[in-house]
């Protein structure tokens, strides 16, 4: 495990000396101790990713060029993947095949984000035709510039390579600032992007807190995009500064997401998408299936399997065969959860299963995976994320119903509908207000389709070529083509 930051292409201890400890949410146990990085750490990171841009030439490498350090990268990451995965387990608490899928889908996204920079060489100029034939307009894409990149704990590799790898693939170059919580596999791809021999300065990684490295990032005057993913608070608060000097900025927030249960669903399916929504991950996922609507009609029926079904779960050590649910990221995180859903108890909420720390583990930010119903409209278990493995559940009478309750939310991030009629499915999707819909499941996430939300949930949208343009900035180039003289001043 590596303790120092990657500033500059270079290993480094920070500027003024601090530290931090890395704790196994599974055991509690310190497994590692990391630099604490301060805003000099910033500053060197953020002259050498100027340089690196401004100077060095990253911008004028062509897209073939960079696809090549792109697939090395994923290459790497593919030949560590078990390590990688481990890390990831010991860090986040995920179960271990869920890690592997998140370390197989990074590299997949630096591979993607290959093809996307070898087609920029061919597809970056566009000729426009204008209403005035004595001008021709060409446009071109360039790079943002210096991102200063801010992710969450929740899929550590993964959130890193959906911003470094299209990042990357523009031409720009990035200052990353991974989780307090799990930074290990942050230091792991720089350390795969030293081997690769990807141009100092092009990639940069300081680890340490939010309020330390993570304010000197967004203040910082020679940075021209942030692109974060966390929680609301702190994305206002970046949107705020950005505002300041003009920096472009995409947000990944919360979310809410609703999933609707028709009639005529099939009740295993069914079962099957809402526990894969929120008990994947811990529920620590941003597009979470945190809120269910299950039509009156097999409301009773659904419910009973759906708490028989949650009762069978495997809750343990990520690192153990067949575990299904591991411990919340961090002892702040459990404590949120548990006392969010006490809260909800005391507003007379009512718990089907779970509801509390797992008392089958003496050590470990274990939460049971937990099935709330009667949940009022108003009430906060119903409108705000919990950010754990809890579902509430209502039911609803009519599709308009369903739908106004679904909408009725500060975010947007995403939906789900279940039916076996396809007409009506096309029908829901089209009118819920989510930036990502899905039909007859839920959660499945690809490279090449938009990930991002409406409302509170964000701006901007990561993944796909979407994902690519949010780095790139369009710059008309204009020409006075006619043999005419212009005229208006020289008669
Ligand atoms: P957070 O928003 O505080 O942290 C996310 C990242 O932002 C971390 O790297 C953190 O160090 C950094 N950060 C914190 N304060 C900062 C600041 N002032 N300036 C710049 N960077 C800063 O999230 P959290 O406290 O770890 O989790 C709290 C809640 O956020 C969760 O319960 C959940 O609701 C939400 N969350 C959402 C996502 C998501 O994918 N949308 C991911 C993680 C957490």
């Amino acid at each position: 495990m590596r303790t120092q930051m990657y500033i500059d292409g270079k290993w480094m201890d920070t500027l003024e000396p601090s530290t931090f400890n890395v704790i196994n949410p599974a055991t509690e146990e310190v497994i590692h101790i990391l630099q604490s990085g301060c805003s000099k750490d910033v500053e060197l990171a953020v002259q050498a990713a100027r340089r690196a841009f401004d100077k060095d030439g990253w911008p004028q490498t062509t897209g073939k060029q960079r696809a090549v350090y792109l697939r090395s990268i994923a290459l790497l990451i593919n030949n560590n993947l078990e390590e990688l995965a481990k890390l990831e387990v010991l860090d986040n608490g995920k179960p271990l095949a869920e890690a592997r899928g998140d370390v197989a889908d990074a590299a997949g996204c630096f591979n993607y984000y290959a093809g996307l920079a070898e087609k920029l060489d061919e597809n970056n100029e566009l000729d426009l035709n204008l209403s005035d034939d004595r001008f021709h307009s060409l446009v071109i894409n360039e790079p943002v510039g210096v991102v200063g990149a801010i992710i969450p704990w929740n899929y550590p590799l993964l959130m890193a390579a959906w911003k470094i790898a299209p990042a990357l693939a523009a031409g720009c170059t990035v200052v990353l600032k991974p989780a307090e919580n799990t930074s290990l596999t942050a230091l792991e791809l720089a350390a795969i992007v030293d081997e690769v021999g990807l141009p100092a300065g092009v990639l940069n990684i300081v680890t340490g807190q939010g309020r330390k490295v993570g304010q000197a990032i967004i203040e910082h005057p020679d940075v021209d995009k942030l692109a974060f993913t966390g929680s609301g608070g702190v994305g206002s608060a970046i949107m705020a500064e950005a505002a300041k000097s003009i920096k472009r900025v995409s947000l990944e927030l919360g979310g809410k997401s609703p999933l609707i249960v028709f009639e005529d669903s099939d009740i295993d399916a069914a079962i099957e998408w809402i526990m894969f929504g929120i008990f994947w991950n811990k529920g620590e996922v941003c597009s979470a299936t945190s809120r269910v609507l299950v039509h009156e009609s097999i409301y009773e029926k659904l419910l009973n399997r759906l708490v028989e079904e949650t009762k069978k779960i495997t809750i343990g050590n990520g690192m153990d065969d067949g575990i299904l649910l591991g411990p919340l990221v961090s002892k702040n995180q459990l404590e949120a959860v548990s006392s969010a859903v006490n809260r909800a108890k005391e507003a007379g909420v009512r718990v089907l299963t779970g509801g509390e720390r797992s008392k089958e583990f003496s050590k470990g930010y274990f939460f049971e995976p937990t099935i709330l119903v009667d949940v009022p409209l108003d009430s906060e278990a119903w409108n705000e994320e919990f950010f754990g493995p809890v579902v509430c559940v209502r039911s609803f009478s009519s599709e308009s119903e369903a739908i106004s309750i679904s909408n009725d939310s500060k975010y947007g991030l995403a939906a789900a509908v279940m039916t076996k009629d396809d007409v009506r499915a096309r029908r829901v999707a089209k009118v819920l207000r989510a930036g990502i819909v899905w039909i007859n499941c839920s959660q499945p996430t690809f490279t090449e389709a938009p990930w991002g939300g409406f409302k509170q949930s964000g701006i901007g949208r990561e993944l796909g070529p979407w994902g690519l343009n949010a780095y790139l900035e369009p710059k008309q180039i204009t020409s006075y083509v006619s043999q005419e003289p212009w005229g208006w001043y020289l008669k």
